[in-house]
């Protein structure tokens, strides 16, 4: 059995939290991959090492003076070190970065050296073999993994050296320049790591006991997710529920591997385990998630219903503009196309007449829509969900403006006026999950 453990910025934050991952570390003799994002947040006023780093790198490139910001960075990596008394001698890989400094340093090689600073910190304290990202994780130059290389050289590295700390968020392309993954992509490397070993798990430890059922910052104290299946958890992050990186599930979905989020601050509660298929039918609803700012495109015209290719020649106006459309909830003779704001903001007068013109149909706008998805494996399983919901918001006075939901019914997504947003959670959480 091989885990792989992959600790994010808060996990290894300071001395004392670096502790906390060796006892988790050391208290299963499985967990032989270890990968670690840049030192985090120490609390919620400190900042983390990345952005120090892309602080750094503005100052390098508008020739601002940067020396108090490298003493920041110096002084956290050198403390840290000091702390543990570990052998590993950081100041000399600093002193050498800071001599690269004014070489054109380039921002994804300056930025990876959060981690791969860290991650040597790490290696030295667990006593596990430092083995670099940039030669493991190779990419072609149009960002695409290669995934034979990678898999080889992942399998090689583990075989020679059994214990290995990898550092997160970067790998390199074919010239062995560091590819940087986009932001939180640690989660990513432990994912592509996973996958290359067929690990039995994939532990992803932060600060958090899991995922939880509902926004905290609208919900009081929601309660963590037990089991979630990878197609539930891609509902919740797509509607906005922050968890992992949104390319984490993708590797070790194709080989099954069950991902295990824990709490390096509470590490014996067993936290939220995603996989393929849950056995678990305790609730019927598994969350609850939702977005602000989408408009609709209110289309009509009478007899609609018997002119074939109508809805066809509509959408065909939003891919014109390259506007992604998230819903197309429909009547007789009218519907609506749901799309987020952002998206069409440059282009709404534009597709407005356009569709005018192609359709000879009405078109009105209504803005300041929030969506929420109702997410539950166990819901096809159940009849009335949608009664209980729709009696919750009755009892609220909330209007549902449209419903979605999806063939498999793993989803039903409710749009609602967006001064409503948090209090139609509220209410579905209290009536249906809690
Ligand atoms: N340190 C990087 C970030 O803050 C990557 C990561 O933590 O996953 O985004």
């Amino acid at each position: 059995m091989v885990v792989v453990t992959k600790f994010g910025g808060s996990s290894v934050s300071c001395a004392s939290q670096f502790a906390k991952v060796k006892d988790i570390v050391t208290s299963d003799p499985n967990r032989r991959i270890v990968v670690t994002s840049a030192l985090g947040k120490r609390d919620k006023s400190d900042t983390k090492i990345t952005d120090l780093l892309y602080i750094l790198h503005a100052h390098l490139k508008y020739s601002v003076p940067y020396e108090d910001i490298w003493k920041m960075l110096y002084d956290r990596f050198v403390g840290v070190q000091n702390e543990l008394g570990i052998n590993y001698d950081i100041k000399q890989d600093l002193d050498a970065l800071y001599k690269e400094l004014n070489k054109n340093i380039s921002q994804d090689y300056l930025v990876s050296r959060g981690e791969y600073l860290t991650a040597k910190l790490l290696s030295s304290y667990l006593d596990y073999k430092f083995v670099d990202a940039k030669n493991l994780l190779i990419f072609n130059f149009d960002g695409k993994m290669d995934e034979i290389q990678t898999e080889r050289r992942v399998k090689q590295a583990f075989a020679e050296y059994g214990k290995i700390v990898v550092p997160g968020f970067y790998g390199s392309y074919p010239n062995e320049t560091v590819h940087l993954l986009s932001r939180g992509g640690s989660d990513v490397t432990g994912s592509i790591l996973a996958k290359c070993i067929n690990a039995s798990l994939y532990e992803n430890w932060t600060d958090v006991s899991g995922i939880l059922a509902a926004d905290p910052r609208i919900v009081d104290k929601p309660k963590a997710i037990k089991e979630i299946t990878y197609s539930e958890l891609r509902e919740l992050s797509y509607m906005g529920a922050s968890v992992l990186h949104e390319e984490t599930v993708f590797p070790v979905q194709q080989l099954n591997i069950p991902i295990n989020l824990k709490n390096t601050n509470e590490p014996n509660h067993p936290g939220t385990l995603i996989k393929n298929i849950c056995e678990d039918e305790s609730s019927i609803i598994t969350g609850i998630a939702g977005k602000k700012d989408f408009l609709s495109f209110n289309i009509s015209k009478d007899h609609m219903s018997n002119e074939v290719g109508f809805l066809r020649k509509a959408l065909s106006v939003f891919e014109k503009y390259n506007v992604s459309i998230e819903h197309v909830p429909s009547g007789i003779d009218s519907f609506s196309v749901v799309v987020a704001e952002s998206n069409v903001e440059k282009v709404k007068y534009e597709v407005v007449t356009e569709l005018k013109n192609v359709l000879d149909a009405n078109v009105s706008v209504e803005s300041n829509i929030a969506l929420v998805a109702i997410v539950g494996r166990n819901m096809a399983k159940h009849s009335g969900v949608c009664a209980k919901i729709f009696q919750t918001l009755g009892g609220e006075g909330i209007n549902i403006k449209l419903l979605a939901q999806g063939p498999e019914e793993l989803n039903i997504i409710i749009g609602v006026d967006q001064n409503d947003y948090e209090k139609t959670i509220k209410a579905i959480y209290r009536d249906l999950i809690k």
